[in-house]
Order: C-alpha cells, then sequence, then structure tokens
C-alpha cells in the first residue's frame, strides 16, 4: 500500500530523514522502533503528508505523489491526491486527540460526514459498530474527559476506523497510558492485526513490536540501520546499534 523510496526530510538544518526507503505491502503489520529523535514520528507523518519532505518518492498504491516547486522547496502539487491519501491512511496519536466538545459518536462520525460526505445513517450504523468492536459500545453519548485513558484511545481507533482507510498510522498508541489500560488497546491492535489490516505502528514496546509485526524498522538518526522480520530483528539483531538500543531495556 505504501512505498517510501530514499525519502530526505529536514527541518533547516536539521536533517531528520537521510535517506529512508521502505515498504508496507497490503495486509502487513510494520513497526517503527528507534530511540528518541530518531525520525519514527516524522517519518509517519510525512506518509500521510501531514509533513513535506524534501527529496525522494511517496507511492501510495502504485500512485507516485506528485509535488510542485524544487528540492528545497516542493509541497504536494495535487489537493485532491493529499486528500485521497489522508483519508486513506488513518491516523492514530499518542495523545488520542478527541475534540473534548463532542461526544464520543460524535467525535467517530465528524470525519466520514464531513470529509467524505457519507451518509449520515450510514456513518452513524458504523460508528456504532466500530465503538462495539473496541469495547466501548455503551460510551456513544459521553465526552472525551469522561473516558479513561485507555477508553479515549480505543475512542480514536474506532474514529480511524469509521474513515475506512486502507491503512492505520499508529504513533506511539500506547505510551500515554498506564500499563493495565495499555493492555486494552493492545489486545484492539492486535485483533486488528489478525484481520488482516494494513498498519504501520511507532511503538517503544518491543514486546508489542515482537507480537504483532511481520516486519520491523530499526531507525537511528534518520537512517534504517536494520529491518526484518521480528524474530530475527528482536532474536538476532546484526547491528551494533540495534543491540545496545534493545539491551538499554527498550
Ligand atoms: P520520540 O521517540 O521522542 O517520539 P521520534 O523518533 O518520533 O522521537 P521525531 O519526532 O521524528 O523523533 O523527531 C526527529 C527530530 O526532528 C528531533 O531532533 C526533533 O527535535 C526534530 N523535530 C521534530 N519535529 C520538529 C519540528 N516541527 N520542527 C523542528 N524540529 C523538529
Ligand atoms: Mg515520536
Amino acid at each position: 500500500v505504501i512505498e517510501i523510496r530514499n525519502l530526505h526530510k529536514a527541518y533547516g538544518a536539521l536533517e531528520v530523514l537521510k535517506g529512508v526507503s521502505m515498504v508496507a505491502p497490503k495486509g502487513h503489520v510494520i513497526s517503527l522502533i528507534g530511540s528518541s529523535g530518531s525520525g519514527k514520528s516524522t517519518l509517519l507523518r510525512c506518509c500521510n503528508l501531514l509533513e513535506d519532505s524534501q527529496q525522494g518518492d511517496l507511492i501510495f498504491n502504485g500512485e507516485p505523489v506528485t509535488w510542485k516547486g524544487d528540492d528545497h522547496n516542493r509541497r504536494p502539487a495535487d489537493p485532491k491526491q493529499v486528500l485521497r491519501i489522508r483519508t486513506n491512511l488513518s491516523m492514530v496519536f499518542q495523545q488520542f486527540n478527541l475534540w473534548a466538545h463532542m461526544t464520543i459518536l460524535q467525535n467517530v462520525m465528524e470525519a466520514p460526514l464531513t470529509v467524505l460526505r457519507r451518509d449520515r445513517a450510514e456513518v452513524e450504523k458504523s460508528a456504532r459498530a466500530y465503538l462495539d468492536k473496541v469495547g466501548i459500545g455503551d460510551k456513544c453519548d459521553v465526552y472525551p474527559a469522561q473516558l479513561s485513558g485507555g477508553q479515549q484511545q480505543r475512542a480514536a481507533i474506532a474514529r480511524a476506523l469509521c474513515m475506512e482507510p486502507e491503512a492505520l498510522l499508529f504513533d506511539e498508541p500506547t505510551s500515554a497510558l498506564d500499563p493495565e489500560l495499555e493492555q486494552e488497546v493492545i489486545k484492539v491492535i492486535k485483533d486488528l492485526a489478525t484481520e488482516g489490516r494494513t498498519m504501520l505502528i511507532v511503538t517503544h514496546d518491543m514486546k508489542l513490536a515482537a507480537d504483532v509485526s511481520d516486519h520491523v524498522v530499526f531507525l537511528h538518526q534518520g537512517l534504517i540501520e536494520e529491518q526484518g522480520a521480528p524474530d530475527q530483528l528482536f532474536g538476532a539483531p546484526k547491528s551494533e546499534r540495534l543491540r545496545g538500543f534493545l539491551s538499554a531495556g527498550h
């Protein structure tokens, strides 16, 4: 679904991604791991065009993103393409990012109604079904502040699913949660992996990465230092840096 070729991204003089290439094939779960500041969130945000990049290709279902401007100042050329990609790669954030003034049901229905302009009755039906699926079907009419962190994150996952995206992008979905609430969210993510959803997950949780991933990518200072199947990456890491990272208690 997502293919990244030689992607470069800098914030001013700070080079954050220095030529990253990777593929997230349909139905696969890819985990992105690496130290703080290695560029994981930036890579995820570049994927769904929340961030611009300076060089390299992003290919979505075989369709390369078209750019205008030069390498020093390029932007996506086609707003319709940006919308298509963004609505098909739904993002789940560390801090949930639910709208505080809307009920849980309204939160889940909002984007399908306003962005995709889908039929209200249909959207409501699927929103309720997704809230059931993540185990908070009884929380439709309450506001986010009335939920635990784990429930809020599950609502955020239902909201992402209700867009019927081709892939889900998670940025540290469990790191704002207490350990016992973390498990509720991990269970939902595992269920989605079993269903064959395409997912790109940035996580500091090596157990989660080992359990759900088809492929793990270790990022170090804006470059892929090592990538491979979880058994190989965690069981027999080749790179010194990855060994150091894993033994540092991640
Ligand atoms: P963490 O594990 O702490 O979330 P990360 O791997 O997700 O780290 P990024 O958030 O991608 O790292 O950041 C990579 C680098 O880019 C860091 O040095 C960070 O300070 C810098 N950076 C991120 N966002 C911006 C921004 N909007 N403006 C300037 N620099 C930024
Ligand atoms: Mg990050």
